[in-house]
C-alpha cells in the first residue's frame, strides 16, 4: 500500500532510510517484505504510582508497512518478549538481545506465511533513553561521554564548550569495539576500561548486516523533548516565578483549557506544585498550546523570549509533515534557544537531554515526523496491557524463565498475544 500512496512527508516512507532500504536488491524493494520497529522500555506492572517497586522490560513491536492510522492500534502491536523484574539488569541485556537477534536473522532469511515467503528487517529501535542504552549495550548516562550519537564531552566539570554536536560516532568503530569486547574483555576492570574508551560493550545487534546500530536507534522525543528539556526548563522557570505569579498562571491555564478540546487532557490545578508528576503529553500540551499566552508578562523579558524560542523549535520538531526545511528551521531555532538558556540559567541546568535534541534533525530526515518513532503509542499500549492485570503472566514467566530461559521468552509472547486477543 505504501508503494502507491502520495508522498507528502507525513510518514516514514518519504524519508531517507526507507528509500535506501527500498532500493533495487534490498529487502523492502520486494512486495510482501516487512520493516519492523521495536520499542524497549522498563515499566512497573503495578502502575507508576504504586508503592511496589518492580520493573520489567518490555520489548514491543510494530510493522511499519501498515498505514499509520492502524499501525499503532493495540490489535496490530506485538509483545516480543519480557525481561523479568523485580530490578532492571545493571549493564546490558545481551542475553535477551541474543534471542531476539536469532529470530530476526530467521526473518531476514524468510518464513513461509500463508503460502508465500515473507522476509522482514529490523528498521528502527526506539524507547526510553536509558533502556535503549541497555538493549544496545551502550554505556549509561553516568559516563562523561554520554551521547550515543556523537563523542560530545558532557561533563560539567570540564566545562560546556558550546552547544553544537561533536565528532559523530562511526558504526565501524562501534562494531569493532563490540567484537573486541566479545573476544578480549573478561573481568570488571577490563569492562570499565573498555567502556571509558569505546562507550559500548559487545552487542549482537551488530551481527545484523543490514542494520546500522548507530543510525537506526532513535532518541525518543517523548522522553527527550517533553519529559527532558521542556520539564527541566519549566522547573527552572519555577525558581523565578513568585507565588503571586504562579496563581495568575494557574488561573490563566484554567481559562485557556476551557477553550481547548477535552481530548487534549488537563493540567494540574496547581501547576507549580504538581508539575513533577505531569506526563509527557501534558508537557506537550502546555508548551505547544497554552504556555505562550499563559506566561505572558509573568516572566522577565529575556526569560519569556527564551521559552518562546523553545516552543518555536518544539512546534517545528512536532510538525505533522516533515521536510528538510522544517527540520533545519527547528534545529537552528533550538541552537539559538539553547545558547540563550545556557546564558540565563547557567551550565548547571543543562543536562544531557539538552544535548541529545541536537541529533533530532538527523532522525527527522531519516525516519520522518516524530510521531513515527516517538513512544507515546507504545506507552498507551503498555498502559492498556497492564490495566488488564497482565502482571500475573509476568509472575508465571519469571518461574518459567528460571527453568527454561530460551523458550520462555517466546512462549510468553504467545500467551500474551492470546490473552490480548480475548480482550
Ligand atoms: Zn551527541
Amino acid at each position: 500500500m505504501w508503494r502507491t500512496r502520495e508522498s507528502n512527508g507525513d510518514d516514514v516512507y518519504d524519508f531517507k532510510l526507507w528509500k535506501e532500504h527500498s532500493e533495487s536488491g534490498k529487502i523492502l524493494h520486494y512486495e510482501d517484505n516487512l520493516a519492523l520497529m521495536i520499542c524497549f522500555d522498563f515499566v512497573n506492572p503495578f502502575g507508576k504510582q504504586s508503592t511496589t517497586k518492580y520493573s520489567v522490560g518490555v520489548i514491543s513491536m510494530v510493522i511499519l508497512n501498515l498505514p499509520k492510522d492502524i499501525r499503532y492500534k493495540k490489535d496490530n502491536m506485538f509483545i516480543l518478549g519480557v525481561v523479568p523484574g523485580p530490578k532492571e539488569p545493571k549493564l546490558h541485556l545481551n542475553g535477551f538481545a541474543n534471542l531476539l537477534i536469532e529470530q530476526l536473522r530467521q526473518l531476514e532469511e524468510g518464513c513461509f506465511f500463508d503460502g508465500i515467503v515473507v522476509r522482514a528487517i529490523l528498521f528502527c529501535v526506539t524507547g526510553d533513553i536509558p533502556a535503549l542504552r541497555k538493549i544496545l549495550a551502550f554505556a549509561g548516562f553516568g559516563t562523561h561521554k554520554a551521547c550515543s550519537k556523537c563523542k560530545k564531552n558532557c561533563s560539567h566539570l570540564q566545562g560546556w564548550s558550546g552547544t553544537l554536536a561533536s565528532t559523530p560516532r562511526k558504526e565501524m568503530e562501534l562494531e569493532s569495539a563490540s567484537n573486541y569486547y566479545a573476544n578480549s574483555v573478561q573481568n570488571q576492570e577490563q569492562d570499565k576500561l573498555h567502556i571509558q574508551k569505546y562507550f559500548a560493550r559487545y552487542s549482537p545487534f551488530y551481527s545484523l548486516k543490514y542494520f546500522n546500530v548507530l543510525r537506526q536507534h532513535t532518541i525518543d522525543p517523548m522522553h527527550n523533548l517533553f519529559l527532558g528539556v521542556t520539564k527541566a526548563h519549566f522547573k527552572y522557570l519555577l525558581t523565578i516565578l513568585s507565588e503571586k505569579k504562579l496563581k495568575i498562571l494557574d488561573s490563566r491555564i484554567e481559562l485557556i483549557q476551557k477553550h481547548l478540546p477535552v481530548g487534549l487532557g488537563r493540567l494540574p490545578t496547581q501547576i507549580g506544585k504538581f508539575y513533577y508528576s505531569m506526563k509527557a503529553e501534558q508537557f506537550l500540551n502546555f508548551a505547544l498550546y497554552i504556555s505562550i499566552v499563559a506566561l505572558q508578562n509573568l516572566l522577565p523579558k529575556k526569560h519569556y523570549l527564551c521559552w518562546y524560542m523553545l516552543v518555536f523549535a518544539l512546534r517545528k520538531f512536532s510538525s505533522y509533515q516533515m521536510n528538510q526545511k522544517i527540520a533545519e528551521e527547528g534545529h537552528e531555532a533550538y541552537i539559538r534557544y539553547l545558547d540563550l538558556f545556557r546564558d540565563l540559567a547557567g551550565v548547571e541546568n543543562i543536562t544531557i537531554n539538552f544535548h541529545l535534541v541536537l541529533h533530532l534533525k538527523e532522525l527527522l530526515l531519516d525516519f520522518g515526523p516524530i510521531h513515527v518513532f516517538w513512544c507515546f503509542s507504545f506507552e498507551r499500549f503498555f498502559s492498556f496491557f497492564f490495566k488488564k492485570k497482565c502482571h500475573v503472566f509476568f509472575c508465571f514467566f519469571f518461574v518459567f524463565f528460571v527453568v527454561d530461559s530460551f523458550h520462555s521468552f517466546f512462549f510468553l509472547s504467545f500467551f500474551l498475544s492470546f490473552f490480548l486477543s480475548l480482550q
